[in-house]
């Protein structure tokens, strides 16, 4: 008989190569997967925590396999990422993410004081065209800047600062508001908090989801007070249960998202939502 590890050696390689193959099949029919119209928009409320009033939504991309189902965007995101399809792709989120506020602005003649805030990839904010495209948008769906704002992680933004920096001057010159995503997990100088033209921080949910441990009730505080005392909003993210929620509200963070607020809904349930709060 052989002995085991030679199967075992077989067993891992088939294992790779099985894993290869799946990638490249994901990859390829992400290609595919916006002309096919597999891709969807789900918005996620962002809330005051004061007036309990929606203040913004972030807009989730959704892919549905035809095959394999919803694949996740904390999947698909890096894939797209490291081919480059992730500039079409991003492209594909800003468009329909304008057209659908602009449809909800026509449907609420014009008055709603809200906005979209759209993830942009660090590969995406270094694309030249990224301001044309993003100045085209407006124009052909009335928007202005104030409609949209942008999350951008920690980690982008380190990489190479002076480059971003001039890319979100930019951006802020069209009235676009910029919050810094996932706070807290990169390794950000904190430095460069005073130096880049960001009007938000958007605390992780690794800190809120644990309320009860005394560390992170201190980072939580220490980060809300830094944002404070360098005029910056603070959004909170990843809450779950009315003991986080009151622990921020103590802490005198001014927004959040979470579960507990609103899930993650598709545009006919946001116009529900919206509806409720705005009347028609
Ligand atoms: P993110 O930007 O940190 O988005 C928040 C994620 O947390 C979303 O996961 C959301 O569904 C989830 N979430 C919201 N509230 C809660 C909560 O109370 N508890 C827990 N456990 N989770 C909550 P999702 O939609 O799976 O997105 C994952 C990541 O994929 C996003 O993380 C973002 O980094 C990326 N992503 C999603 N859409 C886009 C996009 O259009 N462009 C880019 N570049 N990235 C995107
Ligand atoms: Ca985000
Ligand atoms: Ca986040
Ligand atoms: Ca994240």
């Amino acid at each position: 008989a052989k002995p085991d590890f030679v199967n075992y050696a077989v067993v891992f390689d088939k294992k790779i190569h099985q894993n290869v193959v799946k990638r490249l099949q994901l990859e390829n029919d992400l290609q595919q997967a916006i002309t096919n119209n597999e891709l969807h928009l789900n918005y996620q409320a962002i809330v005051n925590l004061k007036t309990e009033q929606i203040n913004c939504l972030e807009v989730l991309v959704r892919w549905k396999h035809p095959f394999l189902g919803l694949v996740s965007p904390g999947k698909f995101i890096p894939l797209s990422e490291e081919t480059g399809l992730i500039i079409p792709l991003g492209q594909w989120v800003l468009t329909e993410a304008c057209q659908q506020l602009s449809l909800w602005q026509k449907q609420f003649s014009h008055s709603l004081p809200l906005a979209i805030s759209v993830n942009v990839s660090g590969i995406q904010l270094s694309h030249p065209e990224l301001i044309s495209h993003i100045d085209r948008l407006l124009q052909n769906f009335s928007l202005t800047g104030k409609h949209l704002k942008l999350e951008i992680t920690e980690s982008v933004l380190m990489e190479n600062p002076s480059a971003v920096t001039k890319v979100l001057e930019q951006l802020k010159q069209r009235d676009i508001q910029l919050c810094i995503d996932d706070f807290g997990t990169g390794y950000s100088s904190l430095n460069y908090l005073r130096y880049l033209p960001i009007d938000t921080v958007k605390i992780d949910r690794c800190f809120v989801s644990q309320e009860g441990n005394d560390k992170n009730y201190d980072i939580l505080k220490a980060i809300i007070n830094l944002a404070h005392s360098l005029e910056l909003n603070v959004i909170a993210e990843g809450i779950e249960t009315e003991a986080q929620l009151q622990m921020l509200r103590n802490l005198g963070c001014e927004y959040g998202q979470g579960f507990l607020l609103a899930h993650p809904l598709n545009s006919q349930n946001v116009r529900n939502l919206i509806e409720e709060q705005f009347g028609c």
